[in-house]
């Protein structure tokens, strides 16, 4: 049997990061400001964090630009060497890492633990990707020699939600340290012990100080300050759709690479030939895993009519089995909401959703006698697209159904939309499976399975939910540049 997790697991992560500090050049540096963080099950205090203010933030970027060319210029198999060395580290310290980013982004630990999997995955590999990196000969008359370099960019700011802080930070730290650029990462005030600990590990590996630096602080300053400052040649950003325009404004003004990772309203399509029991579990890890704040969470169920009672039925069945609670205990199945705002805003959404005449079937309030952020697994059934509820990102553990008639109604609807994240289809049949998949916009489509990704393909938005790709070969070449060059060799 497995060993539970405690808070002691994590204590040795907190206690090698200094209090109200930040990290720059391979170190902690004092400031002036500090912002306290917060276990998300019990709200007590972990740590108080450094605040960067523009000071710092010209000290990181300062910092970022002078490692460049000597990590820029290395062999890249010395790269991939020192992504493999972070990746065994993180490997090593693995249930630290779980334990920490458990509590402080309220995550249960069987989600917590396939973030820290994953991002030893990530890492390692795009340390493959580095090995490979290669350029282009072009074809061309014998005394011409023609071929396109891959180049990095420079330094890349990473600015990151709350919701996957380290899988998140590691799908844009790997292929940006990969492709030879480095890094000044501001993580969300509300979890940014996990990306101070990686920095911190990152320089135990071997990583060169300045190659990557961490600037915990107000999105409205630091972030800002991050996508106008002119040292910086490219942001990644994910989180909101609003924010992300400012950002992609800010950044316009010095003519940075920008990749947008944005919000989503993704649907799952269950259609009248799916297997029902599948398609009903696949729906409800899709929309309350991490209590439904997941970018491409299936927040709505699109179903046809003739099936729609029994799946209806069913899911409000599981539903009721989620175990709601502390996310360190592992019979948790659904954890906190990462802050009081945001369960007030949820259910604020539940209350609109009843006023437009949805059907509640399930949930739609604060469980009883829990005094944390949670808010229990929400159903509404016979609700329209049109619904506020059916339109917004609620990100909280809120499914929406809407049912339609035929395949036809469930395109439309599944397409009527600001976002474009991903979506699921629930179907037996191949030619079905194959038009939905076409015909969906959406930059990830998944056929009878709630899984959203992989590796090693590119993973982004249509429409309002962003631009440019993460993960795959696509998230790799967003992190460099190409340069065309030609020789008269005659
Ligand atoms: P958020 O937009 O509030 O914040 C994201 C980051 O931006 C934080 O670090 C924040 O401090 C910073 N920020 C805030 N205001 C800023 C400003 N004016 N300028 C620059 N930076 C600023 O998002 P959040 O609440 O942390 O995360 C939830 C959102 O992220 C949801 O909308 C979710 O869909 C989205 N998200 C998208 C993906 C994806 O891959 N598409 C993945 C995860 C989360």
């Amino acid at each position: 049997m497995s060993i539970p997790y405690s808070h002691s697991d994590y204590t040795p992560l907190l206690s090698g990061i200094p209090s109200s500090s930040v990290f720059i050049g391979g170190k902690f540096v004092a400031t002036a400001a500090h912002q306290t963080v917060h276990g998300k099950a019990n709200g007590e205090a972990l740590l108080d964090c450094g605040a960067a203010t523009a000071v710092e933030l010209d000290s990181a970027v300062a910092a970022a630009r002078a490692a460049f060319p000597a990590w820029a210029n290395k062999a890249p198999a010395e790269r991939a060497k020192v992504l493999l060395a972070m990746a065994a580290g993180l490997q090593n310290k693995f249930r630290a890492f779980v334990a920490l980013e458990s509590n402080h982004a309220g995550k249960t630990i069987a989600d917590a633990e396939i973030d820290i999997r994953a991002s030893v995955a990530t890492l390692q590999w795009d340390a493959g990707c580095a090995e490979r990196l290669d350029g282009r000969v072009v074809a061309s008359a014998a005394t011409i020699h023609r071929f396109v370099r891959r180049e990095p960019l420079g330094v890349c700011g990473l600015i990151l939600p709350w919701n996957f802080p380290i899988l998140l930070l590691v799908w844009k730290l790997a292929p940006a340290l990969a492709a030879g650029n480095t890094v000044v990462v501001k993580p969300s005030s509300e979890t940014p012990l996990s990306t101070l600990a990686l920095a911190a590990l990152a320089g135990e590996a071997g990583l060169a100080p300045g190659v990557f630096n961490v600037v915990p602080g107000p999105g409205r300053e630091i972030g800002m300050a991050i996508a106008s400052h002119p040292g910086i040649s490219k942001v990644s950003f994910t989180g909101s759709t609003e924010v992300g325009v400012r950002v992609a404004r800010a950044a316009a003004e010095s003519v940075k690479r920008v990749t947008l990772e944005l919000g989503g309203k993704s649907p799952a399509v269950i259609l009248d030939d799916a297997d029902l029991e599948r398609a009903v579990i696949g729906t409800a890890a899709g929309v309350f895993g991490h209590a439904g704040q997941k970018c491409a969470a299936r927040t709505r169920l699109v179903v046809m009519e003739s099936v729609a009672d029994e799946v209806v039925e069913k899911l409000v069945a599981r539903a009721r089995l989620l175990k709601i609670g502390d996310p360190m205990d592992a019979a948790t199945t659904l954890g906190p909401v990462i802050n009081k705002g945001a369960q007030q805003s949820i259910l604020a959404y539940c209350a609109n959703g009843v006023a437009e005449g949805a059907r509640l079937v399930c949930g739609g309030k604060a469980p009883a006698g829990l005094s944390g952020p949670y808010v229990e697994p929400t159903i509404f059934d016979h609700a329209n697209n049109a619904m506020k509820i059916a339109r917004e990102e609620i990100f909280g553990p809120v499914l929406v159904v809407i049912r339609v008639q035929d395949m036809e109604e469930a395109i439309r609807v599944a397409n009527d939309s600001d976002y474009g994240l991903a979506a699921t289809v629930w179907t037996r049949s191949f030619a079905r499976a194959h038009q939905m998949a076409a015909r969906i916009e959406a930059g990830t489509v998944s056929v009878n399975t709630p899984a959203v990704i992989g590796i090693e393909m590119p993973f982004g938005g249509y429409k309002q939910s962003g631009y440019g790709r993460e993960l795959g070969i696509e998230g790799l070449d967003a992190y460099l540049q190409h340069k065309s060059v030609v020789m008269d060799i005659s």
